[in-house]
């Protein structure tokens, strides 16, 4: 199994919104915050399992550039996020540069469904879109728009496959959904950003990976369970920091999140979020088997 991270262009985004501040009103924080990140990167992934081609968010669409693409009259668009992507750095390209056919891709896994995870949808028509029920529901019609999705530019043909998380624990988690035969690659609750997001666990026997998507937005405010900007409900994202911290301590984790600058770094020499974890064996469908 190798994992490969590909990036689609850069978003920038309020200071406040990587780091939140709690107290105040999360979208007026935003709206009223004079200071930018620098442009962050907007990663996709993709994995070789002898599955089938598994993709990770699909990253942003260069049609951002386009007049209107954004609601006019959606303040978040409008005063609080800039993205810059070209054509060749959609994810479809990318993949293609790489060796790979974007219509041999078996499944595509949707940590949730902001514009710069759901913009590269249109290059995986034959794929099967694995989403979480509750983040679907939370995402479409124009109660989506208002909440800050773009319901209306996702492709016509758009129907993923909607599960709930089953009672199988993966280390910290209590719940999860396998989407492989081997057990390998498993999606667990990280909600919180979005009320339904999802992060991807991929184990493998040397070390396991956590694609965060934006569960957090870099590695440090993981450590540091600090909630971002605009988790609506800030207690229950403060939980999920502390369920993937405790995660990776247990077990040894490379975590990857979608807009940490050092992810293609940590991927490339398996980086430890923390680097003498309890235990020093991958973690294995909810046990830990040692290769020793
Ligand atoms: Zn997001």
């Amino acid at each position: 199994m190798r994992i490969h991270v590909i990036q689609t262009g850069t978003v920038a985004i309020k200071q406040v919104q990587t780091r939140g501040r709690s107290s105040g009103n999360p979208i007026l924080n935003i709206l009223l915050d004079p200071k930018w990140t620098e442009p962050l990167p907007i990663y996709a992934f993709v994995i070789e399992h002898p599955e089938g081609l598994i993709v990770v968010d699909t990253g942003e669409t260069a049609r951002v550039a386009e007049p209107g693409y954004f609601p006019w009259w959606h303040p978040y668009f409008r005063f609080a996020v800039r993205e810059w992507v070209k054509p060749e750095e959609e994810i479809g390209p990318q993949m293609r540069a790489l060796g790979f056919e974007p219509d041999d891709v078996r499944w595509v896994l949707l940590t949730h469904l902001h514009t710069d995870h759901a913009g590269g949808l249109a290059h995986f028509p034959k794929a099967e879109h694995l989403l979480s029920r509750r983040e679907y529901a939370n995402d479409i019609g124009v109660l989506g728009l208002v909440r800050g999705f773009l319901p209306n530019r996702w492709p016509r043909w758009f129907q993923p496959t909607l599960f709930d998380m089953q009672p199988e624990p993966v280390g910290a988690f209590q719940t999860s959904y396998t989407v492989t035969q081997a057990g390998d690659v498993h999606f667990v609750p990280t909600p919180g950003h979005t009320v339904g997001h999802l992060s991807v666990v991929v184990t493998t026997p040397e070390v396991t990976y956590l694609l965060a998507g934006d569960a957090s937005y870099t590695q440090e405010l993981m450590l540091n369970e600090q909630v971002d900007g605009v988790s609506v409900d800030r207690q229950r994202a403060r939980r999920t920091l502390e369920q993937i911290h405790a995660f990776c301590r247990a077990t040894p984790t490379v975590y990857l999140p979608s807009h940490d600058p050092d992810t293609p770094d940590r991927l490339a020499n398996r980086q430890l979020a923390i680097a003498s974890p309890a235990s020093n064996t991958a973690l294995i469908v909810g046990k830990e088997k040692s290769y020793a």
